[in-house]
């Protein structure tokens, strides 16, 4: 019998060669995981989101290193953030990767 295996992920997309794309977008705050209060804002539609600084990216990234600050604590949203996943390449292509 062939099983066809489908979805294999891109081995070329890794995080440690992007510049953190996925870390621009809006993170909304759907269920508690302890993200620091100083961290958090309201968005215009009412919704608590992730800071963002003026550079985009979001306030708990360093930016020397790319990596999150409060990786134990990240929200959800980030949690389920696949990499490899077509969101992660849509984001990178979108940032010139
Ligand atoms: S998940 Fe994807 S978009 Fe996010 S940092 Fe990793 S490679 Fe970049
Ligand atoms: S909380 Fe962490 S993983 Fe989530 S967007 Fe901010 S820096 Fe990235």
């Amino acid at each position: 019998m062939i099983i066809e295996v489908t979805n294999i992920p891109n081995p070329e997309i890794t995080c440690s060669n992007c510049q953190a794309c996925c870390c621009r977008l809006q993170v909304i705050i759907i269920s508690e995981t302890g993200v620091p209060e100083k961290y958090i804002e309201e968005s215009d539609w009412g919704g608590d989101v992730m800071q963002r600084l003026d550079d985009g990216w979001c306030v708990a990234l360093d930016r020397e290193t790319k990596m999150c600050t409060i990786y134990e604590n990240r929200p959800w949203v980030c949690r389920e953030f696949e990499m490899a996943s077509y969101e992660c390449e849509v984001e990178r292509s979108e940032n010139g990767l």
